[in-house]
């Protein structure tokens, strides 16, 4: 059992309270102290009386912190948290504001990936351990709280795979989503996965309007898999079917990654890859432009060529967005996570 009432959704909480002898209105009670006042310790829950406060202590009963140890700004306007977490592990969050000022924040979901694609830090440390939900949904509530102001949007893109650590995962999606707690809509929660076959399909399943990210980075398995090893297990076609069956099953459009990496996956052949493998879907391909990094050969396509890229899958219909680098001064771009601190394998 885990101990951390982060972790825990307004019905575990609420199970709790009864199996100590307690109502079960409490549960509710304390969720909306810890997600939507930012209690951050046991003694805080003010609204408990003192005994109840100390039986829980005796009995192990903790609300976890993520500790910021330093915020980098880059001057386009990204922040990068890096957070130590109760076991002196550490992982790292991005805030992205755009034009309009809207506060999108990219949070983790594991100490180090298992993933391993080679165009990513991340992939290159080692794996230490999955984030429980608490760990993930106080990504969120940390910021918040530093910065004063509210965030709007959450995308699962930071350290880790999200779907290698998918019940906590969900769980964490379902505390940012209560109303009794931060109440993000779930339609501005997006999961963005490497291509794990089994976690599409039980997201298919789930009761949450969240948002499906694939990372593709090629249409051609060969090419994918040289880039991605989790191509290996799951090969495209295997992969694309699972996204059909997706939006047939949720009627969700579903947002394609892109990053491009001059001369691996840049050509029109990979374009027109691209419309073959995924015709019929409805989609939005975010094309990322790569973020060099120590460590790692690739540099980034020209941004002639990312337009000439997205001007063929334009043609055939899809919704095309060019993502620029952003905060590159502070190694806060997709795949630069980590890079500073993490022993690498
Ligand atoms: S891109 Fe994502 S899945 Fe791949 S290694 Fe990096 S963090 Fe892991």
């Amino acid at each position: 059992m885990n101990y951390d009432l982060k972790s825990m959704t307004t019905g575990e909480l609420e199970a709790l309270f009864v199996s100590l002898g307690h109502q079960k209105f409490l549960g509710k009670t304390v969720f909306s102290f810890i997600h939507a006042h930012g209690a951050s310790g046991i003694d805080r829950l003010s609204t408990l009386s003192k005994s109840l406060r100390a039986e829980l202590c005796e009995q192990g009963f903790f609300i976890s912190r993520l500790v910021t140890v330093e915020v980098f700004k880059d001057p386009d306007g990204t922040n990068k948290y890096l957070f130590e977490l109760a076991d002196g592990n550490r992982i790292e969050t991005v805030e992205l504001t755009d034009e309009n000022e809207r506060r999108t924040l990219c949070i983790s979901t594991q100490v180090g990936c298992r993933m391993g694609c080679a165009f990513c830090a991340t992939g290159r440390l080692h794996f230490t351990r999955n984030l429980t939900a608490g760990e993930i949904a106080g990504q969120v509530l940390e910021v918040e709280k530093a910065s004063g102001e509210k965030i709007g949007n959450v995308v699962y893109m930071g350290m880790g795979e999200p779907f290698d650590n998918y019940d906590e995962t969900l769980k964490s999606v379902r505390i940012l989503n209560d109303p009794a707690g931060r109440n993000i809509g779930a339609r501005h929660i997006t999961i963005s996965t490497s291509g794990i076959i089994p976690g599409i399909e039980k997201l298919a399943s789930e009761d949450l309007q969240v948002r499906l990210a694939i990372s593709l980075h090629s249409a051609r398995d060969e090419a994918r898999q040289k880039i991605m090893g989790v191509g290996r297990k799951y090969p495209l076609e295997a992969l694309i079917d699972a996204v059909r069956d997706y939006q047939a099953k949720t009627r969700r459009r579903v947002t394609f990654e892109y990053v491009m990496i001059k001369g691996i996956n840049d050509a029109s052949l990979d374009a027109r890859a691209i419309v073959r493998l995924i015709r019929g879907i409805k989609a939005n391909i975010n094309l990322i432009e790569y973020n060099p990094h120590e460590g790692c050969d690739f540099a980034p396509s020209d941004r002639k060529t990312i337009k000439v890229f997205g001007g063929i899958l334009t043609a055939e219909g899809f919704e095309v967005a060019i993502r620029y680098k952003r905060g590159q001064q502070i190694k806060a771009a997709c795949g630069q996570l980590g890079t500073g601190w993490l022993k690498t394998n």
